[in-house]
C-alpha cells in the first residue's frame, strides 16, 4: 500500500492537475466523453463480484416476499392482501428509472478520488455501474496496484450497489469513426479480440465476468454490438448523442442480440476545462426524464470529482433525485436483467419495478399486478 500524502485524505484537494483525457479538445459534444484519455497515465479498476448482482437482487426480493407474507399474515390490510398466494415477487410503480455510470476506473490515477466517489454511492445507497479500463499502457489492471483488491472488497461489502462493466480494452482512439473510437470502424476480428482480451482481464480482476460493455468515447458500430453479444454481454452502453445519429434512438433499445442503454447526460460541460454543467442544466435533464417517465442514465467520470466541493455537487444531485417520489435507482445490468425477466416493465404512467428497501414508501394497492 503506497499512497502519496495527497491520497490519504479525500478532503485534500489532489494536486494532480486537471483531468484532461482528451487531446483533441472536442468540448462541443453534448454527451461526449473524454476523447483521448487512454494514454495519459490513468487506468481502470475492477471489483470483487463473488456473488452476482442478479443473485443478490433476487435474494433481496425473496426477503421482501417473506417479510410481506409475514406482515400481511398479521395485519389485515397490508398492501398485498389481494395478491394471490403464488404471486410474483412484490413490485411497485415508479415514475422513472435512474442509472449512474462511472467511467474510466483504473489503477494509479486519483485513487483517493475514486474511493471518495464510491463512498458517496454507498452513503446514498445508490447503485452505480463502474466502467473498468482493462489495459493501461501495456499493463493489465490485475497486474498493477491494489485496485482489483479494492474493487473486490467494495463489491463484497455492497454487492447490490456496484456493477463492474468492461470499458474498452486500451481506451485508445484507434479510428476516426464519429470523431474517434476504439471500436467503431475496426475489423470484426480485431474488435472481437479486444473484447475477449478485456473481458478476461476484468474477470481476473473482479472475479466475475462483466455483463455490460461501455465503449470508450461512447461510440461503436453494428459489428461491436454483434461481437459483444457473441462474447455473452447483455448490454452495450454508449452515448445517446451517438445512438441518436447511428440508430435514430436515445432510449434503451435492442439490436444485434444485445440491449443498448445509452447514457442520457454528462456531468461535465466542457472537457477542455472539466467544468461541470450547472445545477439547472443537470436537474432540467433529469426533470424531463422524470416528466416523460423515461430511463435516465447519468454518465460521470470519477477523476473529475477531485475536490470535496465537486463531490458535493454529485451528492446534491443525487439528493435532488431522491427527493422526488417514485425514482428507482439501479445498475445497467439490473435494468437489462429486469427487462428480460419481465420483472421491470413500462406501463402507461411509469414503470413497474421489483420492490427494494424503500418499497413501502411508494407501493400502491394494485401496483403489484
Ligand atoms: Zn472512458
Amino acid at each position: 500500500m503506497t499512497q502519496s500524502p495527497n491520497e490519504t485524505n479525500d478532503d485534500v484537494v489532489e494536486a494532480v492537475g486537471e483531468y484532461s483525457p482528451e487531446a483533441t479538445g472536442d468540448a462541443s459534444l453534448p454527451d461526449g466523453e473524454p476523447r483521448d484519455h487512454g494514454r495519459g497515465g490513468y487506468l481502470p479498476l475492477s471489483p470483487d463480484a463473488s456473488v452476482s448482482l442478479r443473485r443478490r437482487l433476487l435474494t433481496g426480493v425473496v426477503l421482501v416476499v417473506i417479510l410481506t407474507i409475514s406482515i400481511t399474515g398479521t395485519l389485515v390490510a397490508g398492501p398485498y392482501v389481494n395478491a394471490p398466494a403464488d404471486a410474483s415477487p412484490p413490485t411497485h410503480r415508479v415514475q422513472t428509472i435512474v442509472i449512474f455510470r462511472n467511467d474510466d476506473i483504473q489503477p494509479y490515477y486519483r485513487t483517493e478520488t475514486m474511493r471518495a466517489v464510491d463512498r458517496i454511492f454507498v452513503e446514498e445507497s445508490v447503485p452505480v455501474t463502474q466502467g473498468i479500463i482493462p489495459m493501461t499502457g501495456d499493463r493489465p489492471i490485475d497486474e498493477t496496484d491494489d485496485t482489483c483488491t479494492y474493487l473486490r472488497r467494495r463489491h463484497r461489502r455492497h454487492p447490490e450497489l456496484f456493477e463492474f462493466a468492461l470499458h474498452g480494452y486500451t481506451h485508445e482512439k484507434l479510428t476516426a469513426f464519429y470523431s474517434g473510437s476504439e471500436f467503431g470502424g475496426l475489423s470484426p476480428r480485431n474488435q472481437l479480440e479486444r473484447i475477449q482480451k478485456g473481458t478476461k482481464i476484468v474477470k481476473q480482476c473482479v472475479g466475475e465476468r462483466p455483463e455490460t460493455f461501455v465503449p470508450p468515447m461512447n461510440t461503436y458500430d453494428n459489428t461491436t454490438a454483434k461481437k459483444v453479444a457473441q462474447v455473452g454481454y447483455q448490454t452495450i452502453s454508449g452515448g445517446s448523442w451517438f445512438t441518436r445519429e447511428y440508430y435514430g434512438k436515445t432510449s434503451p433499445f435492442r439490436a444485434h442480440g444485445v440491449s443498448h442503454v445509452p447514457n442520457s447526460a454528462s456531468f461535465v460541460a466542457d472537457w477542455s476545462t472539466n467544468r461541470f454543467r450547472n445545477d439547472t442544466e443537470l436537474t432540467d435533464d433529469f426533470d424531463r426524464a422524470y416528466r416523460n417517465g423515461t430511463v435516465y442514465v447519468q454518465m460521470i467520470h470519477y477523476p473529475t470529482f477531485d475536490t470535496p466541493a465537486k463531490r458535493e455537487r454529485l451528492r446534491q444531485f443525487i439528493d435532488y433525485m431522491q427527493s422526488k417520489e417514485g425514482v428507482a435507482f439501479m445498475t445497467v445490468d439490473q435494468y437489462t436483467d429486469g427487462i428480460q425477466r419481465g420483472t421491470i416493465r413500462r406501463v402507461d404512467d411509469g414503470w413497474i419495478v421489483p420492490c427494494t428497501a424503500d418499497c413501502d414508501r411508494t407501493v400502491r394497492s394494485g401496483a403489484a399486478g
